[in-house]
Parts: C-alpha cells; structure tokens; sequence
C-alpha cells in the first residue's frame, strides 16, 4: 500500500478491493436491467446479512443519521412517548431526533463506559406507555456494547417498538432480527458493512410497517417517508423499474458486492472473526498498560475499541507520532472526556495484520512520548492469542 495510509478509524474503513472497483464501474441508468438485478440482490442480501427474511428492507442515498430520521420520522406521530437508552453521544442524537418530530423522550444513561440496567428499563417501560425504545448497539463514541436481545424482550412484554441504531454493529456484531423480534434495524454503508458513504439501509418489521401504515398524519418529511420508498424498494425487489429519487448507482453496485462477499464469508464467521480479533486487540491494549472505556470486556465493542490516554502521554503528539507510521485512529468524541481518549476501529476487511500494524505504531508513539511498557508486549500478546487460536 505505498503511498496509503492504514485507516483504523470506526468508518470509512478499509474496504475491500472489489468493492472499490464496482465504485469504479461504468455507471448505468437506475432503471437498466443489470442495475435493476444489482439493486434487486442487494436487497436480498441486506434481508439475508440482518437475518430478517421477513423484514422490509430500505436502502436509500443517505448517511445513518438518514437511516435514523427515517425510523422516527414514519414510526413516530407528535406527542408520543419514546425512551432512548443511550450509551454516549450518539444515544443523544437520537434523543434530538425524535424531539425534533415532537416525541416527548425519556432518557435512560450510565455513567460513561457502563450500561442502563435491564431493571432500570423495565421501570422506566412500566412508568408510562411508549410508543417506540432505541438502542444504541454499539456507540462509536465510548466503544461500549450493548446486548439488545434482552431489551427487545422487553420491548416485547411491553408492546413498545424497538429501534437498533446498528451503525456500528451490523455486519460485525451478532443481530438475529426476525429471532429477536427487533422492529428497526439501520445502519450505514460505511461501517461493517464494507462500502464508501453514502447510503443509510434500514430493515423494519412487518409490525413497524403496521403501525407506520395506520399512522394518523402525514410523515413530516418528504424525503425520508416511506411512501415515497416503499413502491421503489417492491420494485427493484420484484426486478421492475421504477424511479422517486435516482439511487446512488455505484454504491448500490458496491454494496451488492460487499454483501455477497459478508454473505460467502457467514454472517456468523465474520461475527466470530470480529469477537476473535476485538478481543486478542484488547488484550493487547491492557498488557501495554492502558485501560478502556468499557467498565468490562463483556460490554466492549468488537467493530472498535476506545483506549484512555496514558497520563504520562501528550495526546497531540501520540497521535502525530502514530500518523507517521500511515496508520490513521480518531481522536475521543463524547465532548466531556473528548481529549482523554483514542479510538481504533477494527471492523469488516480488517485483518490481524492491520491489527499487527497498528500495535506497532502504538507502541512506537507509546515509546516516544515517555510511557514505560515492555517494549513488543502489546505485538507479542497479540500473536499468542491469535495463534492460540
Ligand atoms: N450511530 C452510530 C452508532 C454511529 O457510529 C454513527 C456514525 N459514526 C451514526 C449513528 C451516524 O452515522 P453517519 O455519520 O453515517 O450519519
């Protein structure tokens, strides 16, 4: 990779060379049969990857903000009670979301690095009754995990629709959402599910589309309004063409791609492969002496890890230290510890040698900035615990 850098970031990601070259495809007509039979797949597949063969798949031009405004702006009529169980920043945005479509929200959190308990939201459920509960699978901003199968029990017990935001889960994460009886599940293409941004994909249940059918008002934004897009998604589902706004022709084409490829891998496989590599990753990170997030393993992401800065380190130079090796990580984003932490993203084509990589040249930044450690024992347990394997 001469003259690239290695992006550990939690998306965009490294993505695989076949899936770049459908980007770089001839671009055909949105209504030409071989596109009309690319989007068609891909919709299979996106039903197939979120292990929803019942669910009605959505994927439209959009980031996954897109993917989260669409869930709230159809399931969600003025006035109603939603409960967002959040974990860090982007259980917030999904707070603002639905009060900018006039929801009246309860939020449920933890201290950073742990997870509202199961009691504490089925109080919260018995409180009052909601319409709709969100969940963040795996919040990018701390790296902390959720398990969302109890919750969407609940959910359940209590006839309260559940929400996944899996922008950083799907495709990395284990999501059974026909098992689970999960009513949305979104994302976003850039993520685990292996291709450039652009596209926001959502599954709903057949009982989310019920009750976005027998909605009382007009979806309050034409964009995301599922009347507009389910005649488009029946079509190419049925391989007939049909046009409401022109889809994003390539990364369609890509994301077939890619999900033809997660698809021959096993969704199971490539979660195992996430679990396997996510935690030989943080053992690593502990044997250099620093510390996560997560308040345990058991709640620590598998698609990223976030790693507290060692304080005898000098975070600005740590990082420019580890950008002169070409290996890219992001900087902290939950604003009240922003500047006290990093983030790797390990999620879709990564490999143990990208690991490999990027472990080099944090110990090399480690070393530079004065931090004592015994120099090779992050690479070292590494490689005893993917060998081990
Ligand atoms: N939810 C989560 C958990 C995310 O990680 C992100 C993006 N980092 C989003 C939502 C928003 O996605 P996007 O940036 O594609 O709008």
């Amino acid at each position: 990779m001469k003259g690239r850098k290695l992006l550990m970031i939690p998306g965009p990601i490294e993505f695989e060379p076949e899936v770049l070259r459908s980007m770089s495809a001839v671009t055909t007509s949105h209504v030409a049969p071989n596109f009309i039979e690319s989007f068609g797949n891909a919709l299979d597949l996106v039903k197939k990857v979120w292990l929803a063969p019942t669910g009605q798949p959505f994927v439209v031009a959009g980031s996954g903000t897109l993917a989260m405004d669409m869930a709230v702006a159809n399931l969600i009529d003025a006035g109603d009670n939603a409960l967002v169980i959040s974990t860090g920043y982007f259980g917030k945005r999904f707070k603002d979301i639905l009060e900018r479509y006039k929801a009246n929200v309860t939020i449920l959190e933890a201290p950073i690095g742990e997870i509202p308990s199961l009691e504490d939201i089925e109080n919260a459920l018995k409180s009052k009754s909601y319409k709709l509960l969100t969940i963040t699978h795996v919040d990018t901003s701390t790296g902390v995990l959720v398990n969302p199968k109890p919750i969407a029990e609940l959910a359940k017990k209590y006839d309260v629709l559940s929400v996944l935001d899996g922008v950083c889960s799907v495709a990395g994460e284990e999501i059974h959402q026909d098992e689970w009886e999960m009513d949305i599940v979104l994302t976003a293409s850039q993520k685990a599910v292996g291709v450039p941004p652009g596209l926001a994909l959502l599954v709903a249940s057949q009982k989310a589309m019920v009750t976005w059918k027998n909605r009382k008002t007009l979806v309050p934004n034409y964009y995301a309004d599922w009347n507009n897009w389910l005649p488009i998604m029946n079509a190419y589902q049925d391989r007939r063409p049909s046009y409401f706004g022109t889809p994003p022709v390539n990364l369609i084409m890509a994301l077939e791609t890619s999900l033809k490829m997660i698809d021959d891998e096993g969704i199971n496989n490539r979660v195992n492969k996430h679990k396997e590599l996510a935690t030989a990753f943080r053992s690593s990170i502990s044997a250099l002496g620093l510390r996560i997030l997560p308040k345990n393993n058991s709640n620590a992401a598998n698609t990223l890890t976030a790693i507290y800065y060692p304080s005898d380190i000098e975070a600005g130079l740590f990082l420019k230290s580890i950008s002169s090796l070409d290996v890219i990580v992001a900087g902290g984003l939950l604003p009240e510890i922003k500047a006290e932490y990093f983030r790797v993203g390990h999620m879709g084509a990564v490999s143990s040698s990208d690991i490999i990589a990027t472990l080099s040249a944090i110990e090399y930044a480690l070393k530079k900035g004065g931090h004592k450690f015994e120099s090779g024992i992050g690479l070292k347990t590494f490689q005893d615990a993917i060998n081990s394997k």
